[in-house]
C-alpha cells in the first residue's frame, strides 16, 4: 500500500473531518504559536461575504431552474429578471454557506470573530473610562473582491478599514500570504492585523481619522505632508492594537510566551523600509506612508506595555522624533 492509499484508507475508516483533524491540521498548527482563545465568545459582527459574488455564486443551479419552473406553472408567466437575480443571489449565498471551507479557513474564520470579539469587550471598557460609548465596526469577510462604502477593491490592497459604513474588509487569503511572502506568521501577528484595522475604527470614533483625512486631502496626494500624516495616522493605529492586546491580555490572558515577539516581527515586517527594500532593493523615505519598521514596531510595543490611550499622540511630536 502506498503512502498515499494508507491515508485515503484512514479517511474512510475515520471519517474525512477526523482524519482531517489528525494528518493535517495537527501539521498545521505544529508551526504556529498559538493565542489561548479557547471558550471565548464570537462577535456577531461578522459578515461572510466570500460566497456572494464569488465564481461559487454564479448560476441557478438545480433547485433555482426547479423553483422557476413552479413559478412558471403556478403563475402562468416566467419570472423577471430581479426576480431571477434576487433568487441567483439568494440560492448563490446557499451554495456558499453550504460548500466545504477548509479546515484552515473555518478556523481562521472563528479566529476573525473572537478577536473582533475581543477588541469589542476591551474598547467598550476603554470608551467608558473616557465617558463614552463604543460603537462596534462591522466585519466583512470576503474573497478576491468586495464593494465597500469606500468603493471597490480586491484582495491585492490588503485588509483595510472603511469609515464611511464603519466596517473591516479582510480576505481571509492574507492571512496566508503574511506567512509566504513575508514570512510573518502566528495567530498573534494575525491578530495585530485586526487590531490595526479596528484602531483606524478608534481614530474615527475619536475624530482623528476625519481630521487627519481632512488634512490630507489639504496637503493633496503624493505631498510630504500627505504621506507624513499618514505615517502618524498608521502608527497610532499600531499603538491602539497594543492598547487592545494588554487589555485583552488582562480580560483574559491571552496571550503566551512569543506572542509579543510574533507581532513585533510582523510590524516590522509591514514596515515601509523593509517592504520597499524587498520590492526596489532601497528605500524610498519621501514616499513612506505606514512608517518604518523600526517605528511601528515602538508604537505597538509601546501601547503593549502600557496599554494607556493618552500615550497615544503621534500627532504633536516631531516628525523626526516618532
Ligand atoms: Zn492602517
Amino acid at each position: 500500500m502506498s503512502f498515499a492509499k494508507i491515508h485515503l484508507f484512514f479517511k474512510k475508516v475515520i471519517g474525512n473531518n477526523t482524519y482531517f483533524h489528525i494528518f493535517v491540521h495537527q501539521k498545521h498548527i505544529k508551526n504556529r504559536k498559538t493565542m489561548k482563545l479557547d471558550g471565548r465568545r464570537l462577535s456577531t459582527n461578522v459578515e461572510d461575504r466570500r460566497g456572494k459574488g464569488g465564481v461559487k455564486a454564479g448560476g441557478l443551479g438545480l433547485g433555482g431552474i426547479i423553483i422557476v419552473g413552479l413559478i412558471w406553472l403556478l403563475t402562468g408567466k416566467a419570472p423577471d429578471t430581479s426576480t431571477l437575480q434576487q433568487m441567483t443571489q439568494g440560492i448563490g449565498t446557499e451554495y456558499a454557506q453550504e460548500q466545504d471551507y477548509s479546515e484552515v479557513d473555518v478556523e481562521l474564520m472563528q479566529f476573525c470573530k473572537q478577536i473582533l470579539a475581543g477588541t469589542e469587550d476591551v474598547w467598550n471598557a476603554e470608551f467608558k473610562k473616557m465617558g463614552m460609548t463604543y460603537q462596534p465596526p462591522k466585519m466583512v469577510i470576503f474573497a478576491g473582491a468586495v464593494s465597500s462604502g469606500c468603493g471597490n477593491a480586491s484582495s491585492d490592497s490588503g485588509p483595510f478599514y472603511c469609515s464611511a459604513d464603519q466596517t473591516v474588509y479582510l480576505d481571509l487569503e492574507f492571512f496566508k500570504s503574511m506567512k509566504s511572502q513575508i514570512g510573518a506568521d502566528g495567530d498573534f501577528a494575525y491578530a495585530y492585523v485586526i487590531a490595526h484595522e479596528v484602531g483606524h475604527h478608534v481614530q474615527y470614533l475619536l475624530g482623528t481619522l476625519d481630521a487627519a483625512h481632512q488634512q490630507m486631502a489639504e496637503y493633496g496626494k503624493g505631498t510630504k505632508g500627505y504621506n507624513q500624516t499618514s505615517v502618524r495616522l498608521e502608527l497610532q493605529a499600531d499603538f491602539y492594537a497594543g492598547v487592545w492586546a494588554y487589555h485583552d491580555n488582562q480580560m483574559f490572558g491571552s496571550l503566551e510566551d512569543g506572542d509579543i515577539e510574533e507581532a513585533l516581527d510582523a510590524a516590522a515586517k509591514i514596515g515601509d523600509d523593509y517592504l520597499q527594500k524587498q520590492a526596489y532593493g532601497k528605500t524610498m523615505p519621501e514616499t513612506f506612508n505606514h512608517g518604518t519598521s523600526e517605528q511601528r514596531a515602538r508604537w505597538l510595543k509601546k501601547g503593549l506595555r502600557t496599554g494607556d490611550m493618552s500615550q497615544g499622540d503621534t500627532f504633536s511630536p516631531n516628525y523626526n522624533s516618532l
